[in-house]
């Protein structure tokens, strides 16, 4: 029988327009002077496809019949390579937990090439846990099932949001074990590997611009940042103006889509976990899944992150000051191609404006609210204070306000809210406070209703189209590795159907959208994770 045709057609820019790395051994090494390191894939024993989102094949243009082919485990696995394919890991450099780290680079990331689809749409296609890299410094270059479900589900979860975030193909078990030490405590064991090969139109990163800064190659930087405006922000690459204008203008570009970005975590109550420059999409996508989490009980504080639990510098409430933080360093790796370096200025300044306004506007509609005065906002402050006094969940919230009709029943909040509550203690001190409060909230949006002719059932709509019914909770996720992990790919299978429809309540899949278990408060993988996940 002849091979299926995968139906990919390949376009490599990066690796053609870019210099590459002269030296072709895979030795871990210093990398000057380039953007990419050809590399292969290391192949791996036993390759089974375990799942695949079947909209993102149909997004590269990849048929469905060679995703049921045998060949596409074995290429998704990195045991074979198809035509056209051009494998390489990039060179870049990163602040970790605001330290300049030096040279990181795709350690174990290996980008097979770039596809066009039908609608000229530009998708590199990118396998995690392929195997060590020149970038892979003292780690195997490899990725434990866990983690990459997690990567996996979360990345489709968040498009399925309408969160920014880089998609995933396909999870691809490789019947080899990876040893890991979960918390760092000596305790190393062998877990089973995988493979996700995820997709996103560039996965370039602020740390690819700050490696060429920290090296003073400053020829490599302006041509990797033209490059970028060229093939990734086609919009501005046709605007008039001179070299620098351009520049200036995709940098005001990135700033607005990473604030658009945090609003959107805050939105739905994502914490990325580990936002290291080398963790920044230049795209302003959510890259690099790792330890992050959802929160559950609306905690500011809360980070999923182990191995940051003493500083909580990436916890919930920092994620928007991090951003701009982050700016700051790509702003200053770009400033060498500046004459005027108001223009960063104005770039950082558009990040706060955006960031402020787009997140009043968020938080004002998962309210119901059409207008924004001083009772809106005092409400809105009041209500996340209960939500931490009275340890709310907070997904849970905002769809049973949702819930709430024309007139408001008598009975008491904490009845009325249902289950949403994580501490009865808690929950009683605030009792009254918040039966006053839904009063107050729902006379201000029963306000807003007539003052706008609004029906009920279009506000409900309105506030169930922002505050979602579905998000990936950490103890769901586990479930679905859990089974996995035994051999069942039943629950990956059915959250992957689950998450396509975040904002409608499914009432036949009820369980995986209750609030946090009490067993999963403080277990493994629900609560806590670390970087080495
Ligand atoms: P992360 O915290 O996952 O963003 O990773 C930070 C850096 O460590 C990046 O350069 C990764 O490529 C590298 N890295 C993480 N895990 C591994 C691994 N298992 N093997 C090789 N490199 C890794
Ligand atoms: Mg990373």
């Amino acid at each position: 029988m002849p091979p299926e045709d995968p139906g990919l057609a390949f376009d490599n820019r990066f690796v053609t327009e870019l210099p590459g790395d002269p030296q072709s051994t895979n030795a871990r090494r210093q990398v000057l002077g380039a953007a990419w390191s050809a590399v292969r894939p290391t192949p791996v024993s036993r390759p089974q496809l375990l799942a695949h989102a079947a909209d993102v094949a149909a997004l590269v243009g990849c048929r469905e019949t060679f995703v049921q082919s045998p060949d596409f485990a074995a290429v998704f696995a990195g045991n074979a390579l198809l035509p056209g394919m051009q494998p390489y890991a990039a060179c870049y450099g990163g602040h970790q937990f605001g330290n300049w780290a030096g040279q990181l680079g795709d350690g174990r990331a290996i980008t097979l090439g770039e596809v066009v689809n039908a609608q000229g749409e530009r998708w590199e296609l990118q396998l995690k846990g392929a195997g060590p890299t020149p970038y892979s410094r003292t780690a195997d270059g490899r990725a434990v099932l866990r983690s990459s479900i997690r990567e996996f589900l979360c990345s489709e979860a968040m498009h399925h949001l309408g969160v920014p975030t880089t998609r995933a193909l396909s999870v691809v078990t490789t019947g080899d074990d990876v040893v890991r030490d979960m918390f760092y405590n000596g305790n190393a064991q062998p877990e089973p590997g995988a493979i996700v090969c995820r997709v996103a139109p560039s996965f370039i990163r602020f740390g690819n611009f700050e490696i060429f800064a920290a090296r003073n190659d400053t020829a490599m930087l302006a041509q990797l940042v033209d490059f970028t405006i060229a093939r990734d922000f086609p919009h501005l690459a046709h605007r008039a103006g001179n070299a620098e204008e351009q520049r200036a203008a995709w940098f005001v570009d990135v700033c607005e889509r990473t604030a658009h970005l945090v609003v959107h975590w805050m939105r739905v109550g994502f914490v990325h976990g580990v936002m290291n420059t080398d963790n920044m999409s230049i795209l302003g996508l959510t890259i690099d899944y790792g330890p992050y989490g959802w929160i559950d009980d609306f905690n500011p504080h809360w980070t999923p992150n182990t191995t940051d639990a003493q500083m909580r510098r990436y916890r919930f409430g920092q994620q928007p000051a991090i951003a701009q933080w982050n700016l700051l360093r790509l702003a200053e790796a770009i400033a060498p191609l500046f004459a005027d370096t108001d223009a960063l200025q104005r770039g950082i300044d558009r990040f706060s404006e955006t960031y402020i306004a787009q997140y009043e506007a968020m938080n004002a509609a998962k309210f119901g609210f059409v207008t924004r005065g001083e009772d809106e906002q005092r409400i809105i402050r009041e209500a996340y204070k209960l939500m931490y006094d009275a340890e709310i969940d907070y997904t849970l919230f905002f769809r049973a306000l949702g819930n709430v009709g024309d007139t408001l029943p008598s009975t008491p909040a904490t009845v009325l809210l249902g289950d949403v509550f994580y501490d009865d203690a808690k929950r009683d001190a605030q009792a009254d406070a918040l039966t006053e409060w839904l009063q107050a909230w729902h006379a201000c949006v029963s306000r807003h209703d007539r003052a706008h002719g609004r029906s009920v059932a279009v506000r409900r709509a309105a506030m169930h189209a922002v505050n979602p019914w579905f998000v990936l909770r950490n103890y769901v996720a586990q479930e679905a590795i859990d089974a996995a992990t035994a051999g069942d790919p039943s629950v990956v299978h059915a959250l992957l159907e689950v998450l396509r429809d975040p904002y409608t309540e499914q009432p036949h899949h009820g369980r995986f959208a209750r609030r946090r278990p009490e067993w999963a408060r403080h277990k493994a993988g629900c609560s806590m994770l670390s970087c080495s996940s």
